[in-house]
């Protein structure tokens, strides 16, 4: 997943940064909503974790100002503020989810998960392509029922594919979800590489090249099921 966190406390926002980077996710912390902002209308993003106690402007105008840009992000609010008022305005003003701080990393992780399984109509825990198999909690990839060793920026490709298995995905798209934002710019051949490696550890035909275009899941039945 690509995330957005918007969170001002320095402490909390590298620890659930880090977290969930070892998790796997793709993540831009902002501590300041203006510039969290303009992220927003210019990547591509799977969730936002937003936390409202925010300087200047206070998380709930965000997000109500995202929802009448009709900007239909998955939003999960993260704060301190437990009362039973707040949850329902947090709610009612657009957000998906409402957790209380502290929490575990391994929780939130969850609750993404299952904010994006609800938001992408899926109510299943694993994606199925053919004889592919991801879950999203393990980042296990299995094909033909075998464990498949992939390094997480092939993994995030992987599943940058398997998000959209009916769509073409230009070169540029793919690496938006490769790389952090400050991440600077990615060498030229490096998506190529990582697209060989996928189909040297799992399939010649896993992924398809798109001439001009870009990259697409190759079909579901590759290569022959098991
Ligand atoms: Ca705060």
């Amino acid at each position: 997943m690509r995330l957005l966190i918007l969170e001002d406390d320095p402490l909390l926002g590298d620890a659930l940064s880090t977290g969930l980077r070892q998790a796997g996710h793709v993540i831009d912390w902002f501590r300041d909503g203006d510039e969290a902002d303009q992220a927003i209308r210019s990547a591509t993003y799977d969730a936002i974790v937003l936390d409202l106690g925010l300087p200047h402007t206070d998380g709930l105008v965000w997000l109500r100002r995202w929802r009448e840009r009709e900007v239909h992000l998955p939003v999960l609010i993260l704060t301190a503020r437990d009362g039973v008022d707040q949850r329902i305005a947090g709610l009612d003003s657009g957000a998906d989810d409402y957790l209380i701080k502290p929490i575990t990393v391994e929780e939130l992780a969850a609750r993404l998960r299952a904010m994006l399984r609800r938001s992408t109509g899926r109510a299943q825990t694993e994606w199925v392509h053919g004889a592919l198999r991801f879950d999203p909690a393990t980042r296990q990839v299995h094909w033909r029922d075998q464990p498949v060793e992939l390094t997480p920026r092939e993994t995030v490709l992987l599943e940058t594919l398997l998000k959209h298995p009916q769509r073409v995905l230009s070169r540029a798209q793919l690496q938006e979800q490769l790389y952090d934002w400050s991440g600077g710019e990615p060498e030229s051949n490096t998506l190529e590489v990582h697209v060989h490696h996928l189909r040297r550890k799992i399939h010649s035909g896993v992924v398809r090249t798109v001439r001009g275009v870009g990259y697409a899941l190759g079909a579901a039945d590759t290569g022959g099921e098991a």
